[in-house]
Formats: structure tokens, sequence, C-alpha cells
């Protein structure tokens, strides 16, 4: 399959590319320890562009494809991927949300501080008791005429401290099931709105997870994005394009433990050779490659699609299906031709490893990508 890439391409993962090396990896270790959010590097990600690339321009986006952002992603998460979950989260569920269908004045108000990093944006669907179960939805969303009265509590949110800006998704009819639930834009610092403690993570530990708690939060009704009822439908499709992100994440972090992987095995000597003269350990490397190749496959023919305008549900939930499998399987096997030192932080490897499970989990299991696949494919 041709994917064309063009010379603004090459130039845009190149620039990514750089910036990893040059501004993420140095303190990437450390941030790992001690949970910390890569503040600075983030706000400079904004400057740049990474965090509105697929934005209309006239909000401060990039007005790029999603190829373009798929090919940052890959090498943003190859070094950092606690800074990736912020960069996918703020481009494809945020601003991508409010470009496609906020009010020219929500975009004007939020979507041109999001686009340009000046503000972070959070998205807020799950809950205690609603992860894959989405329709479950316990928050409730009251209407009082000129505004909605916002309760309940919204679990593991990235951003969610740091976020200025939330799209929370609530029941606001229960009896119309999803066809009454909603999404609003909600601001940090509302009366009653509170954030709960950060999560303690096994990966993407510098990324920012919290549970959010609404008490009476008096949200204008022109906080509301598009018709009535619209909100479910609102975070499905978001997600979808979302799920392009995370397997974009999920192929950059299996490719950064692979190239770790190859470098190492060309310097470590055992039994008088490098190890990659050992064919067990070339043949790990033979499979890694092969499997990342296949998964970037995926990932760059559902940005396609997308771009394309082409249905993107099946091949989304293909590519981030495959991409956080081959995460996994990658990051385990980059950790076993480390040998001892696989073990050891210093060697990335590692982090890794805990970094890709995540990718199994968040936006949709792996269970859920397989339903929304067998639905897909039995239809047809
Ligand atoms: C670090 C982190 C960041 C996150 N960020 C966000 C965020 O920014 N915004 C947000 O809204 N959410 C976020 N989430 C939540 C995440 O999307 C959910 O955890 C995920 O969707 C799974 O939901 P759950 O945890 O309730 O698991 P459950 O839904 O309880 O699932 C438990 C297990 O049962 C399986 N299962 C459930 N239903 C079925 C079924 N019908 N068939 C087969 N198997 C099934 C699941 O695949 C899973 O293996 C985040 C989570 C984490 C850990």
């Amino acid at each position: 399959m041709d994917f064309n890439l063009t010379e603004e391409h090459i130039m845009i993962r190149d620039a990514a590319r750089d910036f990893a090396k040059a501004e993420l990896l140095d303190g990437v270790i450390e941030r790992d320890n001690e949970q910390r959010f890569p503040t600075e590097q983030i706000k400079k990600m904004g400057e740049l562009g990474f965090l509105g690339m697929m934005a209309s321009t006239e909000y401060g986006g990039g007005g790029m494809d999603t190829l373009s952002y798929v090919l940052a992603m890959e090498e943003i998460s190859k070094i950092d991927a606690s800074a990736s979950v912020v960069m996918s989260v703020n481009n494809s569920l945020v601003c991508w949300g409010l470009d496609t269908y906020g009010s020219p004045e929500q975009k004007e108000k939020y979507l041109t501080k999001l686009t340009t990093g000046e503000s972070i944006g959070a998205f807020c669907l799950s809950e205690p008791e609603a992860g894959s179960d989405a329709t479950s939805q316990k928050t409730t969303a009251i209407d009082k005429g000129d505004h909605y009265i916002l309760n309940g509590t919204k679990n593991w949110i990235t951003n969610g401290g740091t976020s200025d800006f939330y799209l929370v998704i609530a029941q606001t009819d229960r009896e119309k099931k999803h066809r009454g639930i909603n999404a609003f834009i909600v601001e940090k610092g509302w009366e009653g709105f509170e954030i709960g403690p950060k999560e303690d993570k096994l990966g993407i530990r510098g990324s920012d997870t919290h549970s959010l708690i609404f008490n009476d939060v008096k949200v204008p009704k022109e906080n509301r994005i598009g018709e009535d009822g619209f909100g479910f439908k609102f975070a499905m499709k978001t997600l979808a394009g979302g799920r392009i992100g995370i397997a974009a994440q999920a192929l950059g972090i299996a490719a950064g433990a692979y190239e770790l992987a190859k470098k190492y095995s060309k310097e470590r000597k055992a039994f008088g050779t490098e190890i990659m003269n050992h064919q067990a350990i070339a043949f790990k490397l033979a499979d890694m490659h092969t499997q990342i190749e296949a998964a970037r496959m995926l990932v760059y023919k559902a940005a396609r699609d997308k771009d394309n305008h082409e249905n993107y549900d099946l091949s989304g939930a293909m590519a981030k299906l495959y991409a956080s499998q081959v995460a996994m399987e990658v990051t385990v096997e980059a950790v076993q031709v480390h040998g001892g030192n696989g073990f050891v932080k210093e060697y990335h490897v590692e982090r890794l490893m805990r970094d890709a499970k995540i990718t199994q989990i968040y936006e949709g299991t792996s269970e859920i990508q397989k339903i929304v696949i067998s639905r897909a494919i039995l239809k047809e």
C-alpha cells in the first residue's frame, strides 16, 4: 500500500522526532519515577503546534491531516508516552471534538486556547461504574432553563488536574437512554467542581490522571455541545478518531523499544560475540520488525480512511487492537534482549513495557475493539 508521504509529512515526522530527542528524552526517567507532569515540554509542544494539529487554522490549529498527526504521535511516543497521551487527548478528543461539533462561539472561546497549548483539555466519559459500558452514565445534568446542574463523578481522567477545560458527558434524561446524554464544556474553578487525588499508576506515570467530582455545578446552556441528546454520539464519534491516536501511541512505544533492543544487540557481547549474532536474538528482532511494520500499515490505513472521509470505525478499531498487542509483545521481548539491564530503569525498555499496557485498556479495551470489529465484519 502506498501512503504517499509528502515532503510535508516527512518534515512533520522529523520535527517530532527531533523534538522528542532534544526535549523529552532528558528527564523522562525522573518524571516517570516521580509521577511528574512534563509541564514545560507540553508548553513547548503547544508552541510548536503539536497540540492542535488537525484543528482548523481559523482557530489556531494546524489544519493538518490525520496521517501527519499519527506520524508525530509515533515519534513522541517512542521517547515519552506520558507526553504523547496528553497530546493524544488534546488533539483527537478535545480539539477535534470541538472543531467538528462545537458552535462558533465555543470554538472562539475555548478551541483557540486549546490548539496553541495556552490551555489543555480533558475528555470525561468514564465513571466508577461506567467504563466499557459508557451508556450507564450516572452523572446527571438537569435542565434548568438557561443552565444545567451537573452532579456525579468521573474516573481516570487524563489531564484531570492540569486541564483548564473539560468535556463532560452526562445523562440529561434517563428515560431516553443514550439519546438522553449530552456533552458539556466545564471550566476548572467553577463552584462545586472538585478534582480528586492523582492516581498512582503502573505506566504513563508522567501523565496526570484524576477522578473529578461535580456537586451542583452550574453549566450555562451555551456550553452544551450540539443539539439536545447529541452527547453519546459525540463521545462515540470522537473516540473512534481517538483510537487512531492511541494506535499510533502503541506503535511508537513498540518502535521505540525495538530501536533500543536493536542497538543493544549490536553492542552487548556474550560468548565472544555481539548478541545479535545469536540467532535466538536475531529472530526476536526479525519478529519485532515484522510486527511493527504490520501495525504501522494498519495505523496509517486508519488515518488515511479518516482523511478520505471513509468510515474508519473498523480500520481504527483494528489498528488499535493490533498495535496495542504488538506494543505489549515487542516491549516484553525488548526487555528480554536487554537481559538484566532490561530490568533496570536506566535502559528505558522496562518503562516502555509498563507504558504499553495502557494502550490495551483506554479508549476502548481490546475486548471492546473486538466487539466493534466483529459487528462490522458480520454486518457485511
Ligand atoms: C491511565 C488511564 C487514563 C484514562 N483516561 C481516560 C480519559 O481521559 N477519559 C475517560 O473518559 N476515561 C479514561 N480512562 C478510562 C478507560 O477508558 C476505562 O478504564 C476503559 O474504558 C475500561 O473501562 P473500565 O475500567 O470500567 O473496565 P470494565 O468496563 O469494567 O472492564 C473490565 C474488563 O471487562 C471487559 N469487558 C467489559 N465489557 C465487556 C464485554 N461486553 N465483552 C467482553 N469483555 C468486556 C473489559 O474489556 C475489561 O477487560 C482512563 C483509564 C486509565 C487507566
